[in-house]
């Protein structure tokens, strides 16, 4: 096709899609922004307009993790006395065997 031709108000142009001349005024705004041919033009595709309801993902109730307590010991005595604390909450069954 010779688009080398005159013609009122327009000018030769290159589709961006094919590359190919045409004259300006059979180029036409395509949606992405580019000026296409007749044979290049698309509509956009419906599903760039669907919209997806966003999902709530929050929990429904939360709360901080407390603060690590420390307890200071600053001698063997204290580490042992410590230690004892646990120790009596735990039953002695040979002890109690032996009575
Ligand atoms: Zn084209």
């Amino acid at each position: 096709m010779n688009n080398n031709y005159w013609k009122r108000g327009s000018w030769n142009a290159i589709c961006d899609s094919c590359s190919f001349k045409y004259k300006s005024s059979h180029l036409k705004l395509r949606w992405d922004g580019l000026m296409v041919c007749k044979e290049c033009w698309e509509a956009r595709h419906p599903m760039d307009f669907l919209k997806v309801p966003v999902e709530d993902l929050s929990i429904p109730w939360s709360r901080h993790e407390p603060e690590d307590q420390f307890v200071e010991l600053n001698s063997y005595e204290d580490y042992v006395n410590w230690t004892n604390v646990f120790d009596e909450g735990i039953p002695n069954w040979e002890s109690e065997a032996e009575v």
